[in-house]
């Protein structure tokens, strides 16, 4: 399997799920944010605590918490200004725009499975 399998591939899979490969890729890895309207991975600005990631080329932004990334959270009045400014023409991307649509009963699932081969019965 070369690396063009692994995209065609994963691009059937999402849009199987009626997903874009973005926002397929979204929901299998929590630690590299990609847009869901182009697939690339996404930039990163903090503003003040608020952790967002963006596209560039799409114009979009995706708030995915607070507090994280402690050690580049302590924007200073400058950079905080700049990324507030730089960001503020990108258009917000909703949860449903991130994770594509039916993504709260997929994590659930996922969660469930996770739980299941802990061998954990609770959740
Ligand atoms: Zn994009």
């Amino acid at each position: 399997m070369d690396d063009t399998d692994v995209v065609d591939i994963a691009e059937a899979r999402a849009k199987a799920l009626g997903l874009t490969i973005g926002q397929f890729r979204n929901r299998d890895n929590p630690y590299m944010e990609h847009c869901p309207k182009c697939g690339a991975p996404m930039m990163h600005a903090n503003i003040g605590r608020e952790n967002w990631a963006y596209c560039d080329q799409c114009r979009v932004k995706h708030n995915y918490g607070s507090g994280f990334n402690a050690w580049r959270e302590h924007n200073d009045d400058v950079t905080r200004k700049l990324n507030t400014r730089d960001l503020a023409a990108f258009y917000p991307l909703s949860t449903d725009d991130f994770f594509g649509p039916g993504h709260e009963e997929w994590f659930k699932a996922k969660r469930e499975r996770e739980a299941k081969r802990r061998g954990d019965a609770t959740v």
